[in-house]
């Protein structure tokens, strides 16, 4: 692919945007070309735009320090300056709802990061690895509200990344998941910044992140369905009940869960061999962003644990664990996975890969 396309990242100046910034750097496919962020932010140069609240370890990308940040809300103002749009933007849902079809009416495909849009029936939320079919739907989505080329995808809450794939590999084994109990330890960088304050986490652990639980209980069940008659069903054969909790960890989602099967329970062992070969549709493509190996077991009986296992593979890859049997469901174990990486900007930008590659834009 000798052509890159020039995307636009609605939000840029904040964390999930600011993430965008530093992934999209050299990207092969993709080139940023504009930024768009509050009226506050609109008009100055972006460097100017982030002075001082520069979150990222990594220099703003040289190409994207002098882009004159535009006015997220004016989509008129994209026009002409890129194909395609990652919505990051903080607004309340039902005003990013409408900015997001506001948008993708004026032609561009946006992939979003945030909830708004996460129930809309004809509206794919995609983890590439297990559902990318979903984007099938998009061609109903155009046709239903007379759009040419643009779009809307989008990408799930991040905290049930750490465990979705390993549990798909089994189903996809043969060993479908009938009830799960998840326990998650979410890190602070998935509140943004400034985020919880310090003296409410330090030494401390917050079991309540509001709005949590719903989406950990509900949005595996879209992701699990199927594309009939214009729309996504949910598979509603799965139970599930979470527990969602900060730590003051700062970036890696952990998830402690348990898990019963419809019928035959696969071994321990035969589990370990399902996740070592599972390869997903962004690996068999050889996708920029996909990790080589999209779930990678750890044998030590301590892993995985953020510090250690949050980086593995482009921080893109979700590690497993402490895999054993339970006394009450069939088996337990633990994952983890890059929250504002693999659960945010980069699982979309992988989402926009997969996209590109079947011809969706
Ligand atoms: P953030 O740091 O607060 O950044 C918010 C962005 O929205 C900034 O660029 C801000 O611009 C812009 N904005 C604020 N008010 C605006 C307005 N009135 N009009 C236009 N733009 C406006 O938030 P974040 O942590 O990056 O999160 C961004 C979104 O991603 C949120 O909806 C969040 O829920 C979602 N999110 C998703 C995931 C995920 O996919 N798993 C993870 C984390 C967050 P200024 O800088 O100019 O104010």
């Amino acid at each position: 692919m000798t052509q890159r396309i020039n995307v636009g990242v609605i939000g840029a100046t904040g964390m999930v945007g600011q993430n965008y910034i530093r992934l999209l750097a050299n990207h092969p496919w993709f080139a940023v070309t504009y930024v768009a962020a509050s009226p506050q932010s609109a008009g100055k140069p972006y460097a100017e735009a982030v002075a001082g609240r520069w979150h990222m370890y990594s220099d703003i990308p040289e190409p994207v320090r002098k882009l004159t940040v535009g006015d997220a809300n004016d989509v008129a103002g994209a026009r002409g300056k890129c194909e395609l749009v990652f919505s990051a933007v903080s607004l309340d849902k039902k005003a990013v709802a409408a900015l997001e079809l506001a948008y993708a009416a004026a032609g561009f495909p946006v992939v979003s990061n945030n909830s708004a849009h996460r129930a809309t029936p004809d509206v794919p939320m995609i983890i590439p690895e297990i559902n990318p079919d979903h984007l099938d739907v998009i061609a109903a989505q155009r046709r239903a509200r007379n759009w040419t080329t643009g779009c809307i995808a989008v990408k799930s809450n991040c905290s049930i990344q750490s465990y979705m794939t390993p549990i798909w590999a089994l189903w996809q084994a043969g060993f479908k998941p009938r009830t799960m109990v998840i326990a998650t330890l979410q890190a602070l960088s998935g509140a943004g910044h400034p985020g919880v304050p310090s003296l409410d986490i330090m030494d401390n652990i917050v079991p309540l992140i509001r709005g949590e639980e719903e989406k950990t209980e509900n949005e595996p069940l879209k992701i699990f369905g199927r594309v009939e008659n214009g729309v996504i069903v949910s598979d509603a054969s799965v139970a599930i009940s979470a527990h969602c909790n900060r730590v003051p960890v700062v970036d890696g989602h952990t998830a402690c869960v348990s898990l019963k099967f419809a019928d035959r329970a696969p071994a321990l062992d035969e589990i370990l061999a399902i996740w070592r070969k599972f390869r997903g549709v962004p690996q068999d493509l050889d996708l920029p962003m996909a990790p080589k190996q999209a779930i990678i077991c750890r044998d030590e009986p301590d892993r995985p644990q953020p510090r250690k296992d949050r980086d593995a593979d482009k921080a893109m890859a979700v590690t497993v664990g402490r895999l054993r049997k339970c006394p009450v469901f069939d088996i337990r174990f633990v994952g983890l996975h890059h929250n504002t990486v693999r659960g945010a900007a980069g699982g979309a930008i992988l989402t926009a890969e997969l996209m590109k590659a079947r011809k969706v834009i």
